[in-house]
Parts: C-alpha cells; structure tokens; sequence
C-alpha cells in the first residue's frame, strides 16, 4: 500500500536539513523567553510561600527538556520541603485549596482545579506571558524524565533538530494532543529517540544501559529505578559507538518517517528506549494495542493506551502521508509551513 519512493537527492537531502533546521529556528525559545519562564516559577512560588510556607515549585516538561516552544506551556510540580513523597496527602484538598490562592492573584485568569485527571492538576492562563500553567503535586517521575530528555537532547544537535520536527509535524497533523485523544508531546518525543537508538550506527546510546560500577545502580523513586548515565560529556569514553552515524539530519528525519511506515513492527514490538534488546508486546501483555510506547520509568506505563482505534488509524496515516510529503523531491526550499490539507 505504500508508494515506491524515488533516492534521496544530495539537493533534496539539503533541503530537508534546512527544513529541520527551520523547524528549531522558528519554535524553539531563547534566552530571555527561558529567563521568563524562570521568573515566573520564582513569583508563582514567593506568592503561595505567603500561604503555604515550606512550598517548592519545580520547572518541568519541554521549559527544561530541551524541546520546548516559545508558546509550551509552563508544567511546573509542587513539593513541602522536608516531604519526600506525596504518601499520606489528600492530594484533591491541596489541589483545591492551591486554587483558592492563586484565583486571589490578580495576574492569572481562568484558575481551575482539575481533581478527576490521573495527576490532579491547578491549570490557568498566565497574563503577562500569555502561557498556560499547569500545577502538579509531586510528580517525581517526570522530573527525572524531563532530566533523561534533556539529557538526550545534549548529546547530538540533530536529537534537538529532528524532536522539533517531529512536534511541528504532529502539530500540523493535529496528532500532537493527548487531550484530545492523540499522543502527548512526551510520546512522540520517545519515538524519536528510540528512532535514534536503533538506527545502525546509532546517534545516540541507551543512557540507561550505561554505567561505570559493576552493577547498574539502583535510585528508586516511587519503586521505579530512576538511574541514567548523565555524565554526556564523558560519552565517548564509554560509548563505543559514539561519533559513528554521519547521517544529516534531513536524511533522519526522511528515515524515521520510512522507519515507522515500512519496518518497525507495531504488532510485534514496543517502543521502548531504556533497553538497546526489542522488547516484544507479548512479554508485556500489551497485545491489545497497535501503538504501544513504553515510559522509560514507569515501566507499567504504556503511554499509547488512550488511543482509541479511530485515532491510531489517524495517527498511522499521517505517517505514511508524512512519508511521501518528505520523500518527493522538491527544488525549492518552501517558504511557508505546509498547511494541514496537503498532509490529506
Ligand atoms: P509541550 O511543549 O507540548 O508542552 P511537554 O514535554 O511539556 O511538551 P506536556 O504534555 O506538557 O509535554 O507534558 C509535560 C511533562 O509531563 C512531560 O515532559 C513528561 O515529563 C510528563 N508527561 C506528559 N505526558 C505524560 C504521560 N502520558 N506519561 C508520563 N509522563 C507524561
Ligand atoms: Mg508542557
């Protein structure tokens, strides 16, 4: 069903670098957008510190990963010092009382306690930045995973270039929001990076896979095993594969949508980027799916498990389409962003 594509072009091969390289270019925030994102935390946190003294907030999700946007909303996770876990805590309560406090602040509009989600969250808009936040109570997990991301995006410029992409892509396809039914930004961040990881050479190594000490060490948060190797700038030294793929990164990017389309098997496998060794869907009992994405900590995670069948079928198509929309030449750099309706 998939149509034959022409070789890639060395011309056509620059052009999808410049694509990719656009894509960072024109989303990605800079220094003082970052420092604004900063600023806001330490305000949000002086203010609730006048009600709920011992209070930390903590940045977390694409402001710290490395794949934020300029327009990424602010996911930031709320602490008490001298507290390790949330065990014992009437989360909904604190979630509730949070949001008391902040509608009291003149400078965030559309305060809302949302209780019933998995991770109970306070969500409002942000005036002055025009950002949405979202506050969460210790979400400890995705502290360490937004640190593994980031980890991951300092390892090679074209991790960045191509999980920029990847998002505008999704965007574009409207495939790209897990609240509505789709996959999150996260997910579909995983399935770059496993790209990356089972490429031959591979761009990047399994971080989780690499230690000095005899054994893998052990740092359990919430009964997961949080430990990466996170000492990037000592990769080669430990990583007999670094520098090996030469690959630009228009030729990736071509290759990772003809990865999803023509050889990895969905049925089969799982995405799953803390083992370099496939893991199969059967040994996780996770057959009843087509999309099954693994979180990297939280190893009972399957962060395709939302997908109804309709939008896994949405989500594949766009896919292929990406495919033959990247993998027919063009002989000009577009100017423009193609719009929706040329994906469909
Ligand atoms: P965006 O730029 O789209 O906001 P993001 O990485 O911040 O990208 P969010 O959906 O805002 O994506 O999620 C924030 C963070 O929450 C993620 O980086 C990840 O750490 C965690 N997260 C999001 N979705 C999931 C999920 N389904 N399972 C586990 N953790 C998740
Ligand atoms: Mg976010």
């Amino acid at each position: 069903e998939l149509d034959p594509l022409p070789p890639l072009t060395p011309k056509f091969s620059v052009i999808l670098d410049q694509v990719c390289v656009q894509c960072y270019q024109d989303f990605a925030p800079n220094t003082v957008e970052d420092q604004a994102r900063e600023y806001i935390r330490q305000n949000l946190e002086n203010f609730i510190r006048l009600e709920f003294p011992g209070t930390k907030l903590n940045l977390f999700g694409s402001s710290k990963n490395g794949f934020g946007f300029k327009q990424s909303d602010l996911d930031i996770c709320m602490t008490m010092d001298g507290l390790e876990t949330a065990e014992g805590l009437d989360c909904i309560r604190i979630i509730e009382d949070l949001a008391k406090v902040l509608k009291k602040q003149s400078g965030l509009r559309n305060v809302l306690p949302i209780t019933t989600a998995k991770v109970p969250i306070v969500k409002f808009f942000h005036v002055r930045s025009g950002l949405e936040v979202d506050i969460s109570l210790y979400n400890t997990l995705a502290l360490h995973n937004t640190r593994l991301l980031s980890s991951y995006s300092a390892i090679d410029p074209r991790v960045k270039f191509l999980c920029y992409t990847m998002k505008v892509f999704t965007k574009m396809c409207d495939i790209g929001d897990a609240s509505r039914g789709s996959l999150s930004s996260y997910a579909y961040t995983l399935m770059v990076l496993y790209f990356l990881q089972q490429r031959n050479p591979p761009v990047i190594p399994v971080l989780q896979e690499i230690y000095k000490e005899p054994k893998k060490p052990e740092i359990l948060v919430d009964g997961w095993n949080v430990y990466f190797f996170d000492k990037i700038e000592e990769l080669p030294d430990v990583w007999p594969d670094f520098g090996k793929n030469t690959e630009s990164v228009g030729q990736l990017w071509l290759g990772l949508l003809r990865f999803y389309t023509e050889e990895f098997d969905f049925k089969e496998h799982v995405i799953c980027i803390r083992r370099k060794n496939l893991l199969t869907t059967f040994k996780k009992q996770w057959t009843s799916k087509y999309i099954v994405i693994e979180d990297p900590f939280d190893l009972n995670h399957n962060l395709g498990a939302g997908l109804s069948r309709k939008m896994t079928n949405f989500i594949m198509k766009a896919f292929i389409n990406g495919r033959r929309v990247f993998g027919t030449p063009v002989k000009i750099f577009p100017k423009e962003y193609p719009s929706k309706m040329e994906y469909f």
